[in-house]
């Protein structure tokens, strides 16, 4: 019925990895709910449908299409390799199901939104004559580096060397050559993310909106470079402070939150890497060593099976201090006044989640955009810590978590995290800046004149 009485049907095409649906779709639901003539057909993979949708969702429909794994695939640890399958059969994969996305919604496509990852988008939002609509899941900064990759290659060459800093480019001057994703001065160009990502700075000033998860106040210098570069660019995050998308319940079956709320104030550590990411054995090795010789009480969303791969004895040992469990409800967990620090790989959405619960970072980037964060996070916001030698060693997490959770310097990570809540709170008040940006988003895909 809903989609019968429908005047608008908006396509959306994501990209199945990591946590890129899951942000766009709540994008959709908070589109959903600010255009009640619009339907929404929602096209990712089984795998990735499957695990984001929360419900069935009155006017978001899922397609499935065809994620390309060769018949018999077996999945071997290797995170990128389902990748470079899928991406070899973009963008046929999603065209050849449009007809029947149609006739199923009932109305030929009016927009199309895609993960900004598919210059592809531009092609086939020009051949149904209908705007295209870019989100960005990552942050502003990585965008930014993506769009100014010349200039940096100018600058420092391809290999050039690491430790250069990025001077030459406003608000940089804290971050170096070896932060930057792989594919802009360095790393096989031709390799699946940097080819894929090289075709998306080409084709994003085709865009007629480009939107991203964050607000104006986090990032203002890299924003306002960034609206100079685009026909729209516009932030509207973070969602997780957006009623509409914020209400899904919340699945807590390991009973963490339980668990936290016996803890004390700011005393806890938790760790996460993410949806793809567990550290390679010797420095599970040196992060369990630093928890237990610290002694902090510690809760672990934990990828892999921690009996099997902690050391001997760890989890016997560390039983009355510490949790460990196979998936978290990261969101509430870091908005628990008993969190003190997060230990991660510096993804785009839980640095969000983390500046949404105001909780110091230690951070430990393994691919792509992690390493840009982790430095921004370091050396300009300055509410987070990286480690020595970027990776975990008994040692490095056992100084920054002493410094974090109880030093004058962790003090000031925890204030400035503090405000950057408060702007994050404010960006999505009633007129706020990302309410706002969300508007003129609204008014773009109406098709309707923004000035
Ligand atoms: N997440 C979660 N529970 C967990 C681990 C992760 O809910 O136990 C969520 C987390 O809240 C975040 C996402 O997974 O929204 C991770 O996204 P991020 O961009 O940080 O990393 P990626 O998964 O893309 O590597």
């Amino acid at each position: 019925e809903v989609y019968k009485n429908a005047s608008k049907h908006i396509a959306v095409m994501a990209f199945p990895f990591g946590t890129h649906a899951a942000p766009l779709l709540n994008l959709i639901r908070w589109l959903s709910d600010a255009c009640p003539d619009a339907v929404f057909s929602f096209l990712s993979t089984q795998q990735s449908n499957g695990s984001t949708f929360p419900m069935k969702l009155e006017k978001v429909k899922p397609f499935n299409v065809r994620d390309g794994l060769p018949e018999g695939y077996v999945f071997r640890g290797n995170p990128h390799e389902p990748v470079e399958y899928f991406l070899q059969a973009v963008p046929g994969n999603f065209t050849e199901v449009l007809d029947e996305v149609v006739a199923e919604i009932g109305k030929q496509v009016d927009c199309l939104i895609t993960d900004a990852f598919y210059s592809f988008g531009a092609d086939i939002a020009d051949e149904l004559n209908v705007p295209w609509m870019a989100f960005w899941t990552a942050g502003p900064r990585a965008l930014f580096v993506h769009v100014e990759t010349d200039l940096i290659r100018q600058h420092v060459g391809n290999n050039g060397p690491q430790d250069k800093a990025l001077d030459f480019l406003s608000d940089f001057s804290g971050i170096r050559v070896a932060d930057l994703p792989a594919g802009i001065t360095s790393g096989d160009f031709n390799d699946a993310i940097p080819a894929l990502l090289h075709k998306t700075r080409l084709a994003l000033p085709r865009a007629a909106a480009i939107a991203a998860n964050s607000y104006e106040d986090l990032d203002n210098t890299i924003f306002n470079m960034l609206k100079l570069r685009f026909k729209m660019y516009l932030n509207v995050g973070p969602f997780n402070l957006v009623s509409t998308v914020s209400s899904v319940t919340v699945d807590d079956s390991h009973s963490c939150l339980d668990w936290l709320s016996k803890c004390e104030h700011a005393s806890v550590v938790y760790i996460s890497f993410g949806s793809v990411i567990t550290p390679p054995p010797h420095e599970l090795q040196a992060l369990c060593e630093a928890l237990e010789e610290s002694e902090f009480p510690f809760l672990w969303s934990y990828r892999g099976s921690p009996e099997k791969q902690l050391p001997p004895g760890f989890l016997e040992r560390t039983s009355s201090k510490g949790k460990i469990v196979p998936w978290a409800p990261q969101q509430k967990i870091l908005e628990h006044p008993s969190v003190g620090a997060f230990v991660s790989h510096g993804g785009w959405n839980s640095i969000l989640e983390s500046i949404v619960g105001g909780v110091p970072m230690i951070l430990r980037p393994f691919f792509g955009d992690q390493g840009l964060n982790t430095r921004t996070v370091e050396t300009v916001w300055g509410f987070g810590l990286g480690l020595e030698g970027g990776t975990l060693t008994k040692e490095g997490v056992m100084k920054a978590l002493k410094t974090t959770l109880c030093s004058e310097q962790g003090k000031k990570m925890k204030e400035k995290i503090g405000v950057q809540k408060e702007l994050a709170y404010n960006a999505v008040k009633p007129n706020g800046s990302s309410v706002e940006n969300f508007k003129t988003l609204v008014e773009v895909l109406s098709n309707k004149p923004t000035l």
